[in-house]
C-alpha cells in the first residue's frame, strides 16, 4: 500500500507540499481544507461576477528556485527582450521573458506584468502600503492624533513592556500604543486573522524591517536644515510604483492551477473539512479527526503505518 501524507490546509504551503510529494515520491497527499475555496490567504473570491483577492499579492522572491516554480505553474506573458525587472517593497530582480510567451488575451492562466502602487485608504486619505513613517503620513493623521502618537511613543520609550512576548507588545514598544492602535492592530488582525497578542514578537521584526520613528524624526530634521534634496524625495515617491508579476485571473488562480495538477497526479483535496484533532499512539499519528464545516459531522481518516517504520 502506498504511503499517505495528511496535509492540513489548501493554502500555498499545503498545495506546494502536495505537488512536490507527487513529483518526488510515492506518497499520496491528502489535503484537508476547512473552507470551500482553495488558496488560503492567497485565494481569489468570486463575488457578483467580480474576482477579488483578499490582499494585494505579488509573486516576488529572491530565490530563483521559487520564481522558477511559479513560472513553471504559469507562463509569463510574451514580452520583447530577454528579461524584465520586477520589484517588491523596494527590492528588485529580473525574470526571463520571451516574445514567444502567451498573449494575455489568448489564455486564461498567464502571469502578466503590471505597474501598480499599493496604498491604504484610511481617514479618507491614502497611506503608503506597507505603512511608511514619512512626514506625509503624520500630516494625513492630523495634529491632534500626531500629538497623541508622540506622547504615547515617549511613554513607550520611557517604560517599555518587558519581557516582550507577543506582537502587540513588540509594536507598542517600538511605535507607542497610539500608533499601534491606529495602524497595526486592526490591520494585522484583519489580514492575518489572529489577534496581535497571539502572534509571536519575532514575527514582527521581519514585517516592519526599516520602520523607525527615530529615522523619521532625523529625516524631518535634516529636511528642515535643507540637507535632503528634492531629488531624493522624488526617488522615494517613485519607488512606490512597482512592476510585478500577477496571474491574470487573480492570485488564487495560481493556487487553483496547482490544485488541478495535484488532483491530476492522483492527490486528493477534501474541502469543507476541518482538522480538529490528531489521534496518536505513542509518538505516531494513527488517525485524524475531521469535522465537516457545513454539516458539523465528524469523521476519521486512519493512517496505516508501515511495519518496521523508523520514527
Ligand atoms: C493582505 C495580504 C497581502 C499579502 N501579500 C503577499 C505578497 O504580495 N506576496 C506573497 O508572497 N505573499 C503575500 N502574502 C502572504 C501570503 O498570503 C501567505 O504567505 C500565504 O498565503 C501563506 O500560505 P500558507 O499555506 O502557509 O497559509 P494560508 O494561506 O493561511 O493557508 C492555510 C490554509 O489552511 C486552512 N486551515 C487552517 N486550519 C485548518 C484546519 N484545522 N483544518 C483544515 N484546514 C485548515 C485555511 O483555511 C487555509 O486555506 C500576503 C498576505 C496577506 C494577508
Amino acid at each position: 500500500m502506498s504511503r499517505v501524507a495528511i496535509i492540513v490546509g489548501a493554502g500555498p504551503a499545503g498545495l506546494t507540499a502536495a505537488y512536490e510529494l507527487l513529483q518526488r515520491s510515492d506518497v499520496k497527499p491528502i489535503i484537508i481544507e476547512k473552507c470551500d475555496v482553495i488558496g488560503g490567504l492567497s485565494r481569489t473570491i468570486e463575488y457578483k461576477g467580480n474576482r477579488l483577492d483578499i490582499g494585494p499579492h505579488r509573486f516576488f522572491s529572491k530565490s530563483d528556485r521559487v520564481m522558477d516554480w511559479w513560472m513553471t505553474m504559469m507562463p509569463v506573458q510574451g514580452l520583447p527582450g530577454q528579461e524584465v525587472e520586477i520589484s517588491y517593497h523596494n527590492q528588485k530582480r529580473t525574470i526571463p521573458v520571451s516574445p514567444d510567451g502567451p498573449a494575455p488575451d489568448d489564455v486564461e492562466n498567464v502571469l502578466i506584468t503590471l505597474q501598480r502602487q499599493t496604498r491604504i485608504y484610511y481617514l479618507r486619505k491614502f497611506f503608503d502600503y506597507p505603512i511608511s513613517l514619512k512626514l506625509v503620513t503624520f500630516t494625513n493623521l492630523g495634529l491632534a492624533r500626531t500629538i497623541r502618537i508622540g506622547l504615547s511613543y515617549m511613554k513607550a520609550m520611557a517604560m517599555p513592556i518587558k519581557p516582550e512576548s507577543n506582537l502587540e507588545e513588540f509594536f507598542t514598544n517600538r511605535f507607542g500604543r497610539e500608533l499601534y492602535l491606529t495602524f497595526f492592530k486592526d490591520y494585522t488582525e484583519k489580514v492575518w486573522g489572529i489577534a496581535c497578542s497571539k502572534i509571536s514578537a519575532d514575527w514582527g521584526a521581519q514585517r516592519v524591517k526599516g520602520l523607525s520613528i527615530v529615522k523619521v524624526v532625523t529625516h524631518a530634521a535634516k529636511k528642515m536644515l535643507g540637507s535632503v534634496t528634492d531629488l531624493r524625495q522624488k526617488q522615494t515617491e517613485t519607488s512606490l510604483v512597482e512592476q510585478f508579476m500577477y496571474p491574470k485571473k487573480g492570485t488564487g488562480s495560481m493556487w487553483q492551477e496547482v490544485a488541478d495538477r495535484v488532483l491530476a497526479k492522483g492527490g486528493e483535496i477534501r474541502k469543507d473539512s476541518e482538522v480538529v484533532r490528531f489521534i496518536t499512539e505513542g509518538n505516531q499519528i494513527t488517525a485524524v479527526e475531521i469535522k465537516n464545516s457545513v454539516t458539523g459531522a465528524v469523521s476519521y481518516t486512519h493512517l496505516t503505518l508501515p511495519t518496521n517504520r523508523e520514527v
